[in-house]
């Protein structure tokens, strides 16, 4: 991609109505723009950055069996009364009218959806079980969305959801989505904690988050630095430099940011929804469940929250919007002649470069190199004397190679 010929461009200045450091830095780098509270654009390197963390997930759904598919954000409001969850949801669930009169509803979640759905196909225990997945548009009127893409009002949400004849069937899976979702987590460059956690509006207990300790954060972690206990704050009965139950050390408390949760939601909404398949025995019996979800725009900014410095982000190879940012500085013509020639064998070899090929001062490009964070910059001028100067945004030292060597 040439940078002369991208659409966006930086800004000099942080956007005056945003707290948080993902929404200056990303909007200052051009990579979203913001519509109102809570919503936002993901503009052509934005999306290329959302595209990849979605790419992430999905191949590490599919490699523990998941199914994709894809439900309406639009619902009638008759399903979620099955479960009293139109009531019970209803402040932050946008619920209006149609034109015929029908009240309807956007998605905030969809267990009501994917459970009529599967009820119409698993009947019977050799069905089960079953992982069913989707990356899809969530709408939540959130109360306090002043955190940039961590807590939007439309989003986009991995839902995956489970069904099983049995509870050990069950602990098994979902042991098995916790390790998916540390890999997960681990290629988009972050450190989870894995804490107990209350069950929300679906259950009492059961139910686990992945948290990213970040003074960002909107939750409270109780956690051990040298053994891995970790408890919500909501819930926990151990306090801060208090010992640790499990290993004595200091417990310490920091903020964390949820990038993920993993609910056992057991029988809750079958049995309100008559999902029901028939066991061994020839009686009928709900389907055991589970909901599993990870939010993609809060995992995009909270990679910029722990990534970032006083210039700008820091991507990691699998997130980044491109791996190379290569910039020609001056117009000698040896320099450009040598980039170009980076440039289009880059091109030739499906290596993803962005070249900035602009019109514009040296201290600019660099400045912007900075900025958009791409891991390694490689930057062609006078003083590199016919060599290219390569760089890692997360490092300091450079090095100079040959194109051969490069
Ligand atoms: P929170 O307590 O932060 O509001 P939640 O418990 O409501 O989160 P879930 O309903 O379980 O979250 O949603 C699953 C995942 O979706 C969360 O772990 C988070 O990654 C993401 N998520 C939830 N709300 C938002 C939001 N408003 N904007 C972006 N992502 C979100
Ligand atoms: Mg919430």
């Amino acid at each position: 991609m040439l940078q002369s010929k991208l659409f966006t461009k930086t800004q000099q200045t942080a956007p005056k109505d945003e707290l948080s450091k993902n929404a200056i830095l990303l909007q200052k780098a051009g990579y979203i723009e913001k519509l109102m509270s809570g919503v936002y654009s993901y503009l052509y390197l934005g999306w290329r950055v959302h595209k990849n963390i979605e790419n992430i997930i999905r191949e590490e759904m599919d490699a523990i069996n998941g199914q994709e598919i894809l439900m309406p954000a639009l619902q009638p409001k008759n399903i979620w009364d099955k479960t009293g969850r139109w009531e019970k949801l209803s402040e932050i669930m946008y619920q209006f009218k149609d034109r015929s009169d029908h009240l309807v509803g956007l998605a905030t979640t969809h267990e009501e959806i994917i459970t009529e759905i599967v009820k119409q196909h698993i009947k019977s225990y050799k069905d089960l079980p079953r992982y069913i997945y989707q990356i899809q548009g969530k709408f939540r009127d959130e109360p306090r969305a002043k955190s940039g893409l961590i807590r939007g009002r439309e989003f986009f949400m991995k839902d995956l959801y489970s069904f099983h004849a049995n509870e050990e069937d069950l602990d098994i899976y979902y042991k098995k989505v916790i390790e998916s979702y540390k890999k997960i987590f681990s290629r988009c460059g972050l450190d989870v904690l894995i804490i107990e956690a209350s069950g929300g509006t679906f259950t009492k207990k059961f139910s686990h988050e992945f948290m990213v300790l970040s003074s960002a954060g909107e939750d409270r972690v109780i956690y051990c630095d040298k053994c891995f206990f970790a408890q919500n704050k909501e819930i926990s009965k151990n306090q801060p430099s208090k010992p640790c139950p499990s290993c004595n050390n200091p417990l310490k408390e920091d903020k964390g940011i949820e990038v993920g949760n993993v609910f056992k939601l057991g029988t809750k909404f079958s049995q309100q929804q008559d999902a029901l398949y028939v066991d061994k025995d020839g009686k009928k019996k709900p389907i055991i469940m589970a909901s599993y979800g990870i939010g993609l725009g809060r995992l995009m900014g909270t990679i910029v929250e722990i990534h970032h410095d006083a210039n700008g982000i820091i991507w990691n190879e699998e997130v980044a919007p491109f791996k190379y940012h290569l910039l020609s500085l001056g117009n000698n013509d040896n320099t450009v002649k040598l980039a170009k020639k980076v440039y289009t064998t880059c091109q030739e070899q499906g290596i993803e470069i962005l070249y900035d090929d602009r019109d514009i001062s040296s201290g600019q490009k660099l400045q912007d190199a900075d900025l958009l964070g791409i891991p390694t910059r490689l930057v062609i001028g006078n003083k590199t004397g016919g060599k290219i100067e390569l760089k890692k945004r997360s490092e300091s030292k450079t090095k100079l190679v040959t194109i051969d060597q490069l």
